[in-house]
């Protein structure tokens, strides 16, 4: 570290520098350090990496549409129409035909009077929660709830109350205790690390009886729960009625975005307010055009996808559970494997990418120390042979 070696370093760049190798110093020794792996897709519920095949159970395509040909058409056919990239912000850039009639679809999928796309489901949740709440407002938040709706939560001036997971005994006793003007409850439908799904339908009738609105992230739901793949609301059989929905294209259908459904009303005012929708340019017109078509099929034609989807989930689920693991309550195509701490998980994922199974371990910051996890992500794409093998695995584990 003598100054000739750094010669054209200025001291402050040689300070940070030192400080972010130390962090991430830190972060290895704690075995917390996260790198990216490059891998390519090689047909169904398959990648590969470095020329090995892996199965995988690391991606949220739950329907395999994201290679679906009739996606990969229109969104080609789009790129050929209007090019690649939208200009700006749909407020400046305009609105191109595929995002309306994407959003004229969500709402009929969704069954409400409007919806509004946005980039990501990230963009979507930090654009939203700060819109519609604000300094008169708290917000009682799931202690499981996603990141995104977290840091919507830190970027609104709102209060935060945050609940035990799925406990509405514990909700009510807040909700009861409060004397905020304003109560917003926002909870994720399937929790994305835990797999379960939150009781939506007594949240629905707490947010009623005690003036609080309710807001939804169905980021995991859309196209996974409900006969037709509606999500969390048709699971449980309510109309949206006053409930903000939040949903991805980037999951079961396989797509990109994100949208907001509820009233014509929420909708103007996201526009209005929303800054992740107003100061973020839109989605590249194709995108969008994919996105049209996939809802057609995950709405309409993937009564088949779907069942197979939730056989292989019974299969993989089923099998681990006999086999003594703790899947948590999972419910869903998320299937969590409680591996312990840090190591005892990472030394898991490593046991399955040496048998060329992928599937992550999930650490902190993520889930608690105390509760790393192996999180299977199970698709319609999946074959019979491909989930015996892997629970053939396990069972040497
Ligand atoms: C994945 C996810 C998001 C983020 O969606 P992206 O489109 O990937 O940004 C938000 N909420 C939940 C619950 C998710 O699982």
């Amino acid at each position: 570290m003598k100054g000739s070696e750094k010669g054209r370093s200025s001291k402050s760049e040689v300070r940070s520098r030192n400080e972010f190798s130390k962090e991430l110093e830190s972060l290895r020794n704690k075995n917390l350090l996260r790198k990216l792996t490059c891998v390519e897709p090689a047909g169904n519920a398959h990648i590969k990496i470095k020329g090995q095949v892996y199965t995988n159970y690391s991606s949220n395509d739950y329907l395999g549409l994201s290679t679906h040909p009739e996606i990969v058409r229109a969104a080609a056919a789009a790129i050929q129409k209007f090019g690649f990239g939208s200009g700006s912000s749909r407020l400046l850039s305009g609105t191109f035909p595929p995002h309306a009639e994407l959003e004229e679809r969500l709402a009929k999928f969704k069954k409400t009077e409007c919806v509004l796309v946005f980039n990501t489901g990230y963009a979507a949740n930090t654009g939203v929660i700060p819109a519609i709440a604000g300094a008169d407002t708290v917000i009682f938040s799931d202690e499981l709830n996603h990141a995104s709706i977290v840091d919507g939560i830190r970027l609104s001036k709102a209060d935060v109350m945050v609940y035990m997971h799925r406990d509405m005994n514990h909700l009510e006793s807040l909700l009861r205790k409060s004397s905020a003007r304003r109560r917003l409850v926002i909870t994720d439908t399937v929790f994305s690390m835990d797999g379960d799904i939150a009781p939506i339908k007594v949240l629905a009738s707490l947010c009623e009886r005690y003036g609080s609105g309710l807001m939804i992230d169905d980021a995991h739901g859309t196209g996974v729960l409900g006969k037709t793949g509606r999500g969390g609301l048709e699971h449980f059989g309510i109309n949206g009625g006053s409930i903000i929905q939040m949903g991805t294209l980037s999951k079961a259908a396989g797509c990109y975005g994100a949208f907001v459904a509820g009233s014509k009303d929420v909708i103007d005012l996201l526009i209005n307010r929303a800054r992740s929708f107003m100061y973020s340019t839109s989605l590249p017109p194709a995108v969008a055009a994919a996105g049209c078509t996939a809802i057609d099929i995950m709405g309409r034609r993937s009564v088949r996808l779907r069942e197979r989807l939730w056989k292989n989930r019974k299969h993989l689920h089923d099998g681990l559970e006999h086999m003594g693991f703790d899947t948590l309550d999972s419910e869903t195509p998320i299937i969590p494997v409680l591996a312990g701490n840090i190591d005892t998980s990472l030394k898991m994922g490593q046991y399955l990418y040496d048998n060329k199974i992928f599937a992550p371990a999930i650490r902190p910051p993520t889930v608690p120390g105390d509760k790393c996890r192996i999180r299977f992500s199970v698709t319609a794409g999946h074959t019979a042979e491909d989930i015996d093998k892997t629970l053939e695995c396990l069972k040497k584990l």
